[in-house]
């Protein structure tokens, strides 16, 4: 587990290191680039943003803005078999809502054509050769740690004809599969990236920028160190399990022409989360096997899921400062994200009231017909939102827990001979309830007293529970979806080595209510907090459905005290 903070005073307890922000730091004092900082975004559009994607868009993008830098979002489209266009905007669009403005938008496959060249003055030099040989046959001559690695017997081709077949593979002339450019660099290193690694496969496929105009592709190593370089980036940063490529990404960088600046690796730790999974092979596989409803099915931790649960950006950009950079991977808890959720959304979410599992309360000496409206605030933490006026009346809804027929020890709600008040109303003495046939309860009824308007009575009289309340002439229908974690396990596949044995079965409850008039009111994508209930997002399209974001307890408060 993370080393997150066990101070009580939390959250006031500070940050965690950023190891990157104090490189960049060294570097610029120390006249490293002329003190230029520029860094980049580098996905793959081949699927959507998640939350671990989201801690190195906050370092990529906060490091250059601190240094006075720029930062690229650059698409990663050297693959064009598993690339989409639909991937692209997607990912803009995510960058754009967490928060950030790329300097520029770039693709892999704008240098294409410098790569080409590039590779040619490789093979010009002596560091590149075109292998004949199949995947297998290569893979198994690379040999493994500890193991010699095999020249391949076409490794002294001469120049001239590694020019003269590279030229061919590029228009065309071969199969797939049948050749590859390799470079030239050491079959006997100890480190299996630099048993020359393959720079170009052949692949007569469409690509969804340069269409059919190449038919060879490069790979993720010979594109990434490149465009970098051509782009002028200082501090390229990534994730720790790029730390094997750096000898080669200096390798390729070295012996490239290069316009400027060499451009340098630096791995930290990826973002893991308790009680979820981050890998895009599982989030698809949860999609194709209809464990969940899509891409921005609200259980997920992807970008456009926690957007569409009501996650705000800012909470997702303070957690990811928070939790700080670090060299060593870690998972953190998802009770510490959703504190940072809470604490945005309790400054900024209106307050509603609105019953999920509604019963009935009949107020029996309520005059017939009578109408009174009750001003509550719209938010306590910022009184520039105002108030509003609720409409109350003799026949309301109020949750089905907020009654018990026989109430067990220290249940101080509504039950016969007791009092509560209504939020912002009445003291209420529950006289007796009426139940269905079968049993669950169909009406509550109850006597209120006029002299308690303003939550005290004149006789000093005190009651244990505020409960709250909607008209039932004056409700609105809702839907609320609302979720459980969808990994029941703390590190799903810890077991069994497969996440998604650890799937908890019930994940989504999808409950009918009531609620105040003003929710016909709420935009979409809006967040409010239902009183006592918790936070809960408008969805964008599917009116009066609402996503419970979070509820209002701080879970992080036990998880710290477990420790
Ligand atoms: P794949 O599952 O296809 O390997 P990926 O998660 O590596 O995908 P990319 O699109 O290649 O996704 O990632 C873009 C950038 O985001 C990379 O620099 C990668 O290091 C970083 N990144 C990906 N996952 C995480 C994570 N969990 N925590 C922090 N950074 C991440
Ligand atoms: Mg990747």
């Amino acid at each position: 587990m993370n080393d997150s903070p066990t101070n009580p005073s939390f959250p006031d307890t500070p940050a965690a290191a950023n190891f990157v922000r104090d490189l960049v730091r060294a570097d610029n004092e120390a006249g490293t680039f002329a003190g230029r900082v520029q860094t980049r975004f580098p996905p793959e559009p081949n699927g959507y943003l998640h939350i671990g994607h989201a801690k190195a868009i906050s370092v990529d993008f906060t490091i250059a803005a601190e240094f006075g830098g720029v930062c690229k979002l650059r698409f990663d489209d050297t693959n064009p078999i598993t690339e989409e266009s639909e991937y692209v905007e997607a990912i803009l669009d995510d960058v754009r809502w967490l928060g950030f403005e790329p300097a520029e938008v770039v693709y892999a496959s704008d240098y294409f054509s410098t790569l080409y060249q590039w590779a040619e003055h490789l093979i010009n030099t002596g560091f590149a050769y075109v292998d004949d040989q199949d995947g297998d046959t290569i893979s198994a001559q690379r040999g493994g740690y500890g193991n010699p690695g095999v020249e391949s017997p076409q490794r002294d081709r001469s120049v001239a004809e590694n020019l003269d077949l590279f030229r061919r593979m590029r228009a065309g002339e071969f199969a797939d599969g049948s050749r590859v450019l390799r470079a030239k660099a050491d079959m006997q290193h100890e480190n299996m990236q630099m048993r020359d690694p393959v720079m170009y496969r052949i692949r007569h496929e469409h690509h969804h920028r340069t269409a059919d105009d190449w038919c060879i592709y490069p790979t993720y190593d010979w594109a990434h160190g490149q465009s970098d370089a051509i782009e002028g980036v200082t501090h390229s940063l990534c994730t720790l399990e790029f730390d094997s490529h750096r000898a080669l990404y200096d390798w390729y960088l070295e012996h490239c022409p290069l316009p400027g600046d060499t451009p340098r690796q630096t791995e930290f730790a990826r973002l893991e989360l308790t009680h979820t999974v981050t890998s895009k092979r599982k989030l698809l596989q949860l999609i194709n096997d209809g464990v969940v409803d899509g891409w921005d099915d609200p259980r997920l931790p992807t970008l456009r899921a926690l957007r569409r649960r009501g996650y705000p950006a800012a909470a997702i950009r303070n957690f990811c400062e928070f939790i700080g950079v670090a060299r060593t991977n870690s998972r953190h808890q998802i009770e510490l994200l959703e504190w940072f959720v809470r604490n945005e959304l309790n400054r900024t979410a209106l307050r509603r009231m609105a019953v999920l599992h509604p019963i009935k309360l009949v107020i029996t000496n309520w005059p017939a017909g009578h109408v009174e409206r009750v001003t509550l605030q719209n938010n306590p933490e910022d009184a520039a939102d105002g108030s509003r006026e609720v409409a109350f009346t003799g026949e309301l809804f109020i949750e089905a827990d907020d009654f018990m027929a026989e109430a067990a020890p220290k249940y101080f709600r509504l039950t016969p001979g007791a009092e509560v008040r209504l939020r912002g109303a009445y003291f209420v003495r529950c006289t007796g309830f009426t139940t269905h046939p079968d049993g669950s309860i169909a009406e509550v009824h109850a006597t209120y007293d006029p002299a308690t308007r303003d939550g005290s009575s004149p006789d000093g009289r005190k009651v244990k529970a505020t409960i709250h309340w909607v008209s039932t002439a004056h409700a609105v229908d809702i839907t609320a979806a609302l979720y459980e974690r969808l990994f029941a396990a703390e590190v799903p596949g810890e077991r069994t080595g497969d996440p998604l044995d650890d799937l908890r079965p019930n994940s989504l409850a999808v409950v009918h209510g009531k609620a105040e008039a003003a929710l016909g009111a709420v935009d979409p994508g809006q967040v409010v907090q239902f009183e006592r209930l918790g936070y809960f997002a408008h969805d964008g399209e599917q009116p009066m459905l609402f996503h419970r974001t979070v509820g209002l307890r701080d879970e992080w408060a036990n998880v710290r005290k477990r420790g």
